[in-house]
């Protein structure tokens, strides 16, 4: 399981974070350019692709993808929320 975040698209409003059914986002230490902090998966990554985080983020900052074992990151859901989607190439 990988979670992409844009950094540049988030706005640090923490929903993601706060609605995580098993806290397992966490506020990064890195401030984005516009002065704030995009979440990241915490140490322990618990997260259950469950999907909540990219269905709520007002910005489409933060998507889901699974990993296959040739290392493949393939988007979880339909591929239009978060970026790498169609509103996005989710880099930079
Ligand atoms: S996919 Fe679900 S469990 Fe994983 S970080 Fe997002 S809200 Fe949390
Ligand atoms: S990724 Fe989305 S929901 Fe999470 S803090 Fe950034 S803007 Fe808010």
């Amino acid at each position: 399981m990988v979670i992409k975040i844009e950094r540049e698209w988030c706005k640090g409003c923490g929903v993601c974070i706060e609605r995580c059914p098993l806290h397992a986002l966490e506020l990064s230490k890195e401030m984005n350019k516009k002065g704030y902090f995009p979440p990241e998966l915490t140490p322990n990554n618990t997260c259950n692709n469950c999907r909540l985080c990219e269905l709520i983020c007002p910005d489409l900052a933060i998507g889901v993808f699974v990993e296959t074992v040739e290392g493949e990151v393939k988007a979880k859901g339909d591929g239009k929320n978060g970026p790498d989607s169609e509103y996005g190439s989710g880099e930079g």
